[in-house]
């Protein structure tokens, strides 16, 4: 290879860390904003979002996702009493259990 290793694929050739790379607008180009072990893995909360502080649907009155423009029924928000989720002890985080994407 006779020319310099772009960022990208330094973070690929190092194979033991995980690089956190952000793609920016459309152009395709990535910033190289630092890595961390792999096996760190830092367990990632969110906040837990009550149906009484979401706006309501106009069109049915029920509690309505800003963020996830959906009723809050539908949304990956965590909820306060669900299954499958793990609390954490200051009552204001959670994270699910199984770390899926439900969107
Ligand atoms: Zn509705
Ligand atoms: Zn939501």
């Amino acid at each position: 290879m006779d020319r310099e290793l772009t960022v990208r694929e330094k973070i690929e050739l190092a194979d033991d860390w995980i690089a956190a790379v952000k793609r920016l607008n459309n152009k395709n180009k990535v910033t190289y904003l630092g890595r961390r072990r792999k096996d760190v893995n830092p367990v990632k909360w969110e906040s837990i979002v009550h149906a009484d502080g979401l706006d309501v649907c106009p069109l049915c009155g029920q509690p309505f996702c800003g963020k996830h423009q959906m009723h809050y029924a539908d949304c990956p928000c965590i909820g306060p009493n669900e299954d499958d989720v793990i609390y954490h002890e200051d009552g204001f985080r959670a994270r699910r259990i199984k770390n899926e994407q439900i969107d």
